[in-house]
C-alpha cells in the first residue's frame, strides 16, 4: 500500500495517539538502517519523530529538514461522501482526512527513502514528523529543543503544508490565550453585593475588540497578506450558573494574529494592563475577591521573511517560482526560524481544501511534489 494511504488510515486527529503512525514509520526507518529519535508528550500517547538519513561521509549535523505534523482537524459533524480515515480516488483527486494537510507531503517524503538513501548526500537529509500542530503547534517545540540539545543544527528546513508546491516565505503568528474574570457571587436581588464576572469579561472582549479595530485602521500593513494587517479576536466564552445568580467566574478565550513585524508581546501586555490597571481596581471596589487571570493556551510564532535563507532561494530555483508569497494562517515554521533553522512553505495541495467535509488533495499535486522532492534530493548530492 502507498505510504499516503497507510498514514491516512490511521485516525490521528489531534485529541488521539498517533503513536500507531509513528512507530509504524519509526519500524519503516529502522528496516532500512536508520534510527529515528522520538520525542513523547508528557502523556507518553504522542510522539514527534525525527531520522537523520546521514551524508555520505557519516556525518549527521547540519543538512536540511523535511517536515510535517502528523495530526489532522476532527470529521466530528461534517458530512463526507467516503470513509475520510480511507484514501479514495475520484476524478484525478485524493479523497481524506490529512490527504492535502499534510499526509499527502509525508507520504510522498516517505516513498522516495529508497531514493534519498541510494544519492551520496553532501549533507544529511532529515525527516521530522510532530504531534498536535493543529491545536497551536505543541509538539514541534519538544522536537526542536532535542535537535538543540544534540547539536543537530540544520542548515534549513521545508514545511510540506498545502501551498499548491509554490513556495510561502511569511506567515503571522498565532497567539491563544484564556482569560479567567473571577467576580463574587450573591443572588441577583442582591447585585449592588456582588461582582458581575460576565459584565467585566465583556468590558475586556470589547477592549480586545477596539484594539483590533486600531490596528485595522493604523496597520502596520503589509499587503502580501490576504489581510494586511494584525488581528484579534474572542472565540468562545462561558459563564454564570442561573439567571437569579450574580456570576462569580466567566472564561473566554481570544487569539491575536500579528504580522511577523509587530510585536504580540506588546499587545498581550496591553491588552493585561486593561484588565490589572483598570477594571480590577474596580472589581475590587465592589468586592476584595474579585481577580482577572491569563493562561496562554498555545503560541506559534510568525515567519518573517526578513532574512530569507539559502533554503528559500532553492525551493524557488526549483519551483520556478520567485513570488514574495505570505499567509494568514500558521505553521511550524515560524518555531523552526525562531530556533535559527531557516525555513519555507512549501506543499502539495490548497489550504482551501484542508479542514473541510470531503478535503482532497489532486493527484497532480502529489506528482509534483514527488518531482519537487526527487529534484531536492538530486541537487543534494556530492558533486561527482
Ligand atoms: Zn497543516
Amino acid at each position: 500500500m502507498p505510504w499516503i494511504e497507510r498514514l491516512i488510515a490511521f485516525d490521528t486527529t489531534s485529541r488521539n495517539s498517533n503513536l500507531g503512525l509513528i512507530e509504524t514509520v519509526r519500524d519503516h526507518l529502522r528496516s532500512l538502517g536508520v534510527e529515528p529519535v522520538l520525542t513523547y508528550h508528557a502523556s507518553g500517547t504522542k510522539a514527534n519523530m525525527f531520522a537523520t538519513l546521514p551524508a555520505h561521509d557519516g556525518s549527521t549535523t547540519g543538512g536540511i529538514v523535511l517536515s510535517g505534523h502528523t495530526d489532522v482537524v476532527p470529521v466530528d459533524g461534517q458530512a463526507w461522501n467516503s470513509d475520510p480515515f480511507k484514501a479514495t480516488t475520484r476524478d484525478g483527486k485524493l479523497y481524506a482526512r490529512g490527504a492535502c494537510d499534510m499526509k499527502g507531503f509525508i507520504g510522498t517524503a516517505l516513498s522516495l527513502l529508497p531514493e534519498m538513501q541510494a544519492t551520496r548526500l553532501a549533507r544529511p537529509l532529515h525527516l521530522a514528523l510532530s504531534f498536535d500542530e493543529e491545536v497551536g503547534c505543541a509538539g514541534a517545540p519538544l522536537m526542536i529543543m532535542d535537535l538543540q540539545a544534540r547539536g543537530v543544527l540544520p542548515e534549513g528546513c521545508i514545511i510540506g503544508e498545502p501551498t499548491g508546491m509554490r513556495p510561502v516565505v511569511a506567515h503571522k503568528g498565532i497567539n491563544l490565550y484564556r482569560c479567567h474574570v473571577h467576580g463574587h457571587a450573591v443572588h441577583s436581588s442582591l447585585t449592588p453585593q456582588g461582582v458581575n464576572a460576565i459584565e467585566y469579561a465583556a468590558r475586556m472582549i470589547c477592549f480586545i475588540r477596539d484594539l483590533a479595530d486600531k490596528y485595522r485602521a493604523e496597520g502596520p500593513y503589509d499587503q502580501h497578506f490576504e489581510v494586511p494587517f494584525t488581528t484579534a479576536q474572542t472565540g468562545m466564552i462561558s459563564g454564570g450558573i442561573a439567571n437569579n445568580v450574580v456570576p462569580s467566574l466567566c472564561e473566554f478565550s481570544f487569539q491575536v494574529r500579528n504580522l511577523p513585524t509587530v510585536n504580540v508581546g506588546e499587545i498581550i501586555r496591553q491588552i493585561q494592563s486593561y484588565a490589572h490597571d483598570v477594571l480590577v481596581p474596580r472589581m475590587r471596589d465592589e468586592h476584595p475577591d474579585a481577580r482577572i487571570e491569563f493562561s496562554k493556551i498555545s503560541v506559534a510564532p510568525a515567519l518573517d521573511d526578513a532574512q530569507e535563507g539559502a533554503i528559500t532561494e532553492r525551493v524557488r530555483t526549483l519551483t520556478q517560482d520567485h513570488d514574495k508569497r505570505k499567509v494568514s494562517y500558521g505553521t511550524e515554521a515560524g518555531l523552526f526560524k525562531a530556533a535559527g533553522i531557516p525555513a519555507v512553505i512549501c506543499g502539495p495541495g490548497d489550504i482551501e481544501q484542508a479542514h473541510k467535509a470531503d478535503e482532497f488533495v489532486a493527484l497532480d499535486q502529489l506528482r509534483e511534489c514527488a518531482l519537487f522532492l526527487r529534484r531536492f534530493v538530486r541537487g543534494m548530492a556530492v558533486a561527482e
